[in-house]
């Protein structure tokens, strides 16, 4: 029997959603995966712990959203994070909160969220074909008929596409989903890589790569002016700079980017202290130790690995005795622990962005049902839509919410026709 009353596209968090909360209200529901298994990106989310969800209220939630996280608001004031919270715990996966608002799996583990996901859809008696690409929208008169998978037609009068964006292609999310809304007339806005980590000029950034620099500041600079700035944990890379911060800020970036516009990137070692009070600190520390190597001294201002690294930049002779330290010379220690600039020359792929931004034109969803307008029982949920978030657990809420609104829509639309 090819004829069912969902078929949902795409079996990632907001695909399961959709097709296990339109089951629940007793629709038969197909759902179509084209990888070999469900939920390839979801066991990568949060380095494999998965940053279930966010715990901020909603007018908080979709502030951190772009570029309309307004949008979100009947989907979260459907589902939100404490419905996502309590439905793993029905099936069995306890929830931490942690630093941020951020929830994980007590276990660590996201592939018990995947299993507990997949138990509660299956419960539903949601059949699930894997190794299935969805090809092709069937759409007739404006309203959609089924989908074509592997030669095959699938009929349906309600679709969900669920197809993910264009981040990290390998797990199944290449983008394809997009050709699908675009071949039936919806809009997709300009997809980019968004929070993505940055390539720096020189070598300063590879010559300190594998370092972790927690509590520091990191602030953009567009043209010589200050476009954003955020505080927080970074990484250092072989090509540049990453972690969380830095992937915070590549909105920013990527967009100035595109516009061939220059961007820099300062690090702010020392945030706590403003120049006046690190300068005191700086010459209480050389006069205390007048007779030291001013080598040794570094090791107070900086983590190990730095310090040789600073030294060579600084062009200081490292067996200098403190008291020799000049003042021009410690006017540049004190720029280079304040302001240590790095001039980004591109971002990374979508084979390393965290999340697409862009996708299919919120303006042609209806954000109570996510239903297109254009095209009668055709949904959308989930990263293809044009909405992304910064990270802390906001991208995966975004997708069970969106996923879940649409697979609650479905039913409806058929109880309306049935009973007219
Ligand atoms: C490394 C990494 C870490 C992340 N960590 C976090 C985190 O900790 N917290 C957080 O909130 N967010 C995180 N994210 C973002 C989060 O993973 C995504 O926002 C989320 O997976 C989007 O869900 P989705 O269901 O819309 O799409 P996806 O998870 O991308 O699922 C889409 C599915 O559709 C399938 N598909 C595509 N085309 C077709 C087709 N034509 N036919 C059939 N199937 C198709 C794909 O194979 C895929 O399985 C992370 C992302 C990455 C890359």
């Amino acid at each position: 029997m090819n004829n069912y009353d969902v078929i949902v596209v795409g079996a990632g968090p907001a695909g399961l959603l959709a097709s296990g909360r339109a089951a629940e209200n007793g629709c038969k529901v197909l759902l179509l995966e084209k990888m070999r298994q469900e939920g390839r990106k979801l066991l990568i989310t949060g380095k494999g712990r998965c940053n279930i969800t966010n715990d901020a209220d909603l007018s908080s939630f979709i502030t951190h959203v772009y570029p309309n996280g307004r949008f979100l608001r009947s989907a979260f004031s459907h589902f939100f994070s404490k419905d996502i919270i309590d439905l793993l715990s029905r099936y069995g996966v306890e929830s931490t909160l942690e630093r941020g608002g951020r929830y994980f799996p007590a276990s660590n583990q996201s592939s018990d969220v995947l299993k507990a996901l997949l138990r509660w859809v299956n419960e539903q008696k949601v059949e699930i074909r894997c190794g299935n690409r969805v090809e092709r929208l069937i759409v007739e008169n404006d309203a959609i008929k089924g989908v074509q998978t592997n030669g095959l037609q699938l009929f349906a009068s309600q679709v969900v596409l669920a197809t993910g964006g264009k981040s990290y292609p390998a797990t199944g999310s290449n983008g394809e989903g997009y050709e699908l809304a675009r071949a039936v007339g919806h809009t997709i806005i300009n997809a980019i890589p968004a929070l993505v980590p940055l390539e720096t000029a020189g070598d300063l950034a590879q010559r300190l790569q594998g370092l972790n620099l927690k509590n520091v500041k990191a602030t953009v600079w567009v043209n010589n002016k200050k476009a954003g700035e955020d505080f927080g944990e970074m990484i250092f890379t072989h090509f540049g700079l990453s972690g969380p911060i830095i992937l915070t800020l590549s909105r920013i970036v990527v967009d100035a980017l595109q516009k061939n516009l220059k961007v820099e990137i300062s690090i702010d070692l020392k945030p706590a202290l403003d120049d006046q009070k690190l300068d005191s600190r700086l010459i209480r520390d050389l006069n205390e130790h007048g007779k030291k190597k001013v080598v040794n001294i570094f090791q107070f201002w900086l983590p190990s690995s730095m310090v040789p690294v600073f030294i060579d930049q600084l062009g200081i002779d490292p067996e200098k005795a403190c008291n020799q330290v000049s003042a021009t010379e410690r006017k540049q220690i004190l720029n280079l622990l304040k302001n240590s600039r790095f001039t980004i020359t591109k971002h990374r792929s979508f084979k390393e962005a965290i999340i697409t931004a862009g996708g299919v034109s919120t303006l042609e969803i209806s954000p109570k049902t996510m239903e297109s307008k254009l095209i009668k029982g055709l949904y959308f949920a989930g990263e293809m839509i044009d909405l992304d978030a910064e990270t802390g657990g906001y991208n995966l809420q975004i997708a069970y919410s969106t996923g879940w609104l649409a697979g609650n829509s479905c039913n409806k639309l058929m109880q309306q026709t049935s009973n007219p």
